[in-house]
Parts: structure tokens; C-alpha cells; sequence
């Protein structure tokens, strides 16, 4: 019992609302519904991957590794980047290794965020970014990505830069719409960021998932960018471990040595066994890439054909591994009541489209679904999804 009315909880954390993907995943264990909504892969993660981790456990690799990361792994890092996709990163100065790119995204922030300071955020997002303004202290500024082909304008992207802009939040491959920003697009934001003198904090952590021929460009790899540009990754979506948490952010030194600060007091570390198991990962052949495309481009086409057939509208995707719908077919008004009759009655969790825009209208008529499964479980949700009509 309190004596007084003063609220226990900070007016930051009162601000935020649930994780919808994460509340999605919970609604969809609760009616054994396939979940569709928050992205991870049901299939097995590596051999080689799992066995280097395996053995660093058996080997007694179980204490703090450098807070910045195990040697190995920055190692393993900047050998990678250097060849895709195409970074110059010192392991001793440019990388800390966090955990998952959810810490490197908040670490990032709050190592370069002051009272008053603006980020500006393309919408629709994924949903973290918006907590990460509230946590970072920073007032966000929206751009929208207009469907169907989910480009911006660039009048409206340059009035949403002035003198209290800090940085600009770039996704790419992008969750959720699938739109992988081009070059031309890149410059344009990027000739913004040297103009305001504002830090590019680029969020590549689908970098391999792109298709129809796409090339995904980083941010640092642009004339001049490399100097304010963050650069954020994972080893969940690429070596299909989302569980592991071991991400990492490349930056020039005078960044990395704040971000280090700012990780170094928020986490330590990510777990030191897993870092080897990463390291390993980071030594596969282009093969390993390859192979990993032509499996998404599969369960890409496969799941598109599905929610057409379905009734839904899709925006087909260019990279990452959702697919974000249009559900206006269905004549409902609501994206939050259709996703929930849509667990319960049909047995498929997709994520409402609202919940990725601040601006929640924009969403009311879309729902993202997943495609990172194996081929019988998107097989059953494509049976179940064609009973959504009747
Ligand atoms: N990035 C994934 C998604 O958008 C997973 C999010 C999460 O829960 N960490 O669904």
C-alpha cells in the first residue's frame, strides 16, 4: 500500500504500450494457432552454428567474454562485412558486439540522444523504435512509406530535418513492408544526414533476405557515410537464431566509444558461448547465403499465393521475410478485431498493421504476416487461411 497518489511506475514506461508481436505470439500459443505474426524461423538453426557453441559450453568458454565482444567474433565480423556487405570496420575500434540488435538499437540511441534531440523514423516501423524514442529521450518525427511501392517523398522527408535532428532510423531490407531501399533513395537520405550533420542508424539485419534480383546497399558503403552512420546486425535472422541474442553495431571509433560505454552498463555482455557459436556462422561460404534466398524466395511465392487466394491483397515483398496485406476485401473496419477472429476462427497469428504506425489509421486495413517457416506449416496455414471467408 502507498500513502500517497504518486504512481509507482515512470511516466516513460506508462507511455509505452504492450508488444503487439509479442502479445500476438502469447494469443496464438493460447489457441494453438500457427503464429504467423512475430518473426522467427520454426526450422533447425545450422549444424555448425549450434556445435561451435555446443563445444565453447564443453570447453568452459561459461565466464564474462570482453564486453565489446570475444575477440573471435569481432574478428569474424569485420572479415564478413568486408566482403558483404562491403564495410571497412576495425574489430578493435568500430564493433561491439550486444545482445541481439534490439540492445545494439538502444545502445545505439542513448549513447547519441540529449533532452530536446529529434530522430526521424519512417513509418510503418517496427514496433521497438518507438519505445526506443521514449527510452533514448528522443522526439520522434514520422516520414511514411506510401503503398504500393513503399517510397517516401522527398519534401516531405527533408522538412522533417532541422537543428534538433539527430538521427534518422533506416530498416533495410524492411520490416514490415518488405521494400528494399535503393540507391538513389539512400543518397538522397543520405546527402540529408551531411547537410544537418545528422547519424544514420541503419538497421541491415535481413541484409541476406533479398529477392527479384534487389541488391541491398548499406548505408556506410555511401561516399562519405561511413563517418556518421551506425550500422546494426544480428545473427538471428540470418543464421535463424532469434533466441541467441548476439548482435553487433559497427561505427566509426569516437560512436563506438560511446555505445560501448552505454552497453557495457546496460547488458556486459552477450552470452560468451554463443559469441563462438556466431564466429563460426560468420566463417560460412557464400553458398550458405545463397542457399538461404532460395529457400525464402520459395516460402515468399508460396505464402503470397496463399493470402491472394485467401482475399487479401498482398504488397509483395523485395526483401525480409514478411508480407504485409491490404484487408479492405474483407470489408471489416477493424485490423485489431480481424486479427484476433482470425486466431480464434481460422487458427492463423498475423500482426495488426496498426500497431507498426503511429498514426494508427494508416494500419486499420493491414495485417503483416510471417513466411519464416518450414514448408508444412506454411502448407497448413495456407489450408487454414482459405477457410477465413467462410
Ligand atoms: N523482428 C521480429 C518481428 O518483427 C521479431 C520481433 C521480436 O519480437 N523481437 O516480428
Amino acid at each position: 500500500m502507498t500513502t500517497s497518489n504518486r504512481s509507482l511506475i515512470s511516466h516513460r514506461v506508462e507511455g509505452f504500450t504492450e508488444s503487439v508481436i509479442r502479445g500476438m505470439t502469447r494469443l496464438a500459443q493460447q489457441h494453438r494457432a500457427i503464429n504467423l505474426a512475430q518473426g522467427f524461423p520454426d526450422f533447425p538453426a545450422p549444424e555448425a552454428m549450434k556445435r561451435a557453441a555446443m563445444d565453447a559450453i564443453a570447453g568452459d568458454i561459461n565466464q564474462y567474454a570482453i564486453t565489446w565482444g570475444a575477440k573471435r567474433l569481432r574478428d569474424a565480423i569485420a572479415a564478413k562485412v568486408k566482403w558483404y556487405p562491403g564495410i571497412e570496420a576495425d574489430p578493435e575500434t568500430m564493433i561491439t558486439v550486444t545482445c541481439g540488435s534490439t540492445e545494439a538499437m538502444i545502445s545505439s540511441l542513448m549513447a547519441i540522444i540529449n533532452p530536446g534531440d529529434e530522430i526521424v523514423v519512417f513509418e510503418p516501423f517496427y514496433e521497438n523504435y518507438g519505445p526506443d524514442g521514449i527510452l533514448s529521450g528522443a522526439t520522434p518525427r514520422y516520414v511514411t512509406l506510401r503503398e504500393p511501392d513503399w517510397s517516401f517523398d522527398e519534401r516531405e522527408l527533408a522538412a522533417a530535418f532541422n537543428n534538433r535532428t539527430k538521427a534518422i532510423i533506416i530498416n533495410t531490407p524492411n520490416n514490415p513492408t518488405g521494400k528494399v531501399f535503393s540507391r538513389e533513395e539512400l543518397s538522397v537520405i543520405a546527402k540529408l544526414c551531411q547537410q544537418w550533420g545528422v547519424v544514420a542508424v541503419t538497421d541491415e539485419i535481413y541484409e541476406h533476405i533479398v529477392y527479384d534480383g534487389c541488391e541491398h546497399i548499406s548505408m556506410a558503403t555511401l561516399p562519405g557515410m561511413a563517418e556518421q552512420t551506425i550500422t546494426i546486425n544480428a545473427a538471428s535472422k540470418t543464421y535463424s537464431a532469434t533466441g541467441w541474442r548476439v548482435g553487433w553495431v559497427i561505427a566509426p571509433p569516437g560512436l563506438t566509444n560511446a555505445i560501448r560505454k552505454v552497453h557495457d552498463f546496460l547488458t556486459v555482455g552477450a552470452p560468451a558461448p554463443l559469441q563462438e557459436g556466431v564466429a563460426t556462422a560468420l566463417g560460412f561460404g557464400r553458398d550458405y547465403y545463397e542457399g538461404l534466398g532460395r529457400e525464402y524466395v520459395e516460402k515468399r511465392d508460396f505464402m503470397q499465393t496463399a493470402l491472394e487466394g485467401a482475399g487479401f491483397r498482398c504488397f509483395k515483398p523485395h526483401g525480409a521475410y514478411y508480407i504485409m496485406t491490404d484487408i479492405s476485401g474483407f470489408g471489416l473496419p477493424d485490423d485489431v478485431a480481424f486479427a484476433h477472429d482470425l486466431v480464434q476462427r481460422v487458427g492463423v497469428a498475423a500482426v495488426p498493421g496498426s500497431s507498426f504506425y503511429h498514426d494508427r489509421a494508416l494500419g486499420r486495413q493491414k495485417l503483416r504476416f510471417v513466411f519464416a517457416k518450414r514448408p508444412a506449416t506454411l502448407r497448413e496455414a495456407a489450408e487454414k487461411l482459405a477457410r477465413v471467408k467462410g
